[in-house]
């Protein structure tokens, strides 16, 4: 990990370049140094899976962020390794990077390759505490998918002589038909009839995978989900969903995050944490230290004399962290003074004396501040 170069050095683009500059770098490059143009060079190779690589965690803007936050440790694990790739599958993998830019036929074509096979992605949900999300969280997910069958290592067949390359489509999977019109000649592509596409005929099948060249299974998957996640917001593992019929590219893993309700704590719009505090009329008048608790435990906060309901207590960088950058919310302690409901005769007569005492006569004028002014000073 240490001897991995910065992404956006790979790419030669700043740190704050756009979209279309990331794309149009990485276009550069993956055309410069792609295998089919430097014949036997494996620096070029390997520079080509390089910029294939930065490319893939800048181009997504959730990988991006990671990575801007905790560099190459932030999306380890979240990348393909495109090390145990062939070259033109990249091209695949990247799908439509190059369409519309006159290059899409500049490999495609000239290296025959049979179109990959991509598996589906999976979904899953997965239920977090705000305490996990607030840390960040490494969960163990158990999922059912496809994966490629171990016993012939995804070719579907019995044994390496046990299939052989399609010859009406030479192994691309596809056959091309030209007609001619009135107009001129027209080209059509359709999947080859003989091997269903799939570039190659099966003698002898596999008999763990009746062919498929997957099995379905159970697996664990660790993900390591980011501090500051939120509700529906959806990651994704590349690689780690089903694997495809007979050899190909895995589908991704699609996180779903749900928030759990807490018992305490309800999270706003800006990541703050709003935790309702129930005081008693002598303690708000009187002054107390009370405990409360905290995303990480507990904290004293003190009452001061002659507190009002409605007044907010802030503990700075008490709330969630934001996704992509350093800042935390706060945690906001909401201060409710409580009108007891029954009273004892002692209390009731206790009362009714300190009903006419001056000091008890409501007076907002007295106070510096509106409840409406103490809300506009905290944001
Ligand atoms: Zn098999
Ligand atoms: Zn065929």
């Amino acid at each position: 990990m240490a001897n991995k170069r910065d992404y956006y050095e790979v790419l030669g683009v700043s740190k704050n370049a756009t979209e279309e500059e990331i794309k149009k770098a990485y276009r550069k490059k993956a055309i410069q140094y792609h295998p089919d143009n430097n014949p036997g060079d494996k620096t070029a190779e390997e520079k080509f899976k390089e910029a294939s690589e930065a490319y893939e965690v800048l181009s997504n803007k959730e990988k991006r962020a990671m990575y801007d936050r905790y560099g190459h440790q932030g999306v380890s694990g979240n990348t393909t390794n495109f090390h145990d790739f062939d070259p033109s599958d990249i091209f695949s993998h990247f799908g439509d990077i190059f369409s519309g830019t006159g290059f899409e036929s500049f490999f495609g074509t000239s290296s025959q390759k049979r179109k990959v096979n991509r598996g589906s992605d999976l979904r899953v949900r997965v239920k977090l505490t705000l305490e996990e999300i607030a840390s960040g969280v490494e969960k163990k997910i158990k999922v059912t998918k496809y994966v490629t069958c171990n016993t012939c290592k995804g070719t579907g067949a019995k044994s390496s002589s046990a299939y052989y390359t399609c010859s009406t489509c030479k192994g691309t999977g596809e056959v091309r038909k030209v007609t001619r019109t009135f107009v001129g000649s027209m080209q059509t592509v359709s999947v080859c009839p003989e091997c269903n596409g799939d570039g190659k005929i099966i003698r002898e099948k596999c008999s763990s995978c009746a062919g498929e060249g997957r099995v379905q299974a159970e697996e664990i998957i660790v993900v390591n989900i980011p501090p500051g996640v939120r509700q529906d917001m959806q990651l994704s593992v590349t690689g780690k969903g089903n694997a495809a019929r007979r050899g190909g590219i895995n589908g991704d893993l699609l996180v779903v995050i749900e928030e759990i309700k807490h018992e305490h704590f309800v999270r706003d719009e800006n990541n703050n944490i709003i935790y309702d505090l129930f005081i008693s009329l002598p303690d708000a008048a009187l002054g107390t230290t009370v405990e409360v608790p905290t995303l990480k435990g507990k904290a004293k906060v003190k009452i001061e004399p002659g507190t009002q309901s409605g007044k907010i207590l802030r503990i700075k960088e008490g709330g969630i962290p934001f996704i992509q950058s350093q800042q935390r919310g706060d945690l906001l302690i909401y201060i409710n003074v409580w009108t007891p409901r029954k009273l004892s005769n002692e209390e009731r007569s206790i009362l009714e004396k300190l009903r006419n005492s001056p000091n008890f006569h409501p007076n907002p004028k007295t106070e510096e501040k509106s409840f409406f002014d103490r809300i506009k000073d905290l944001f």
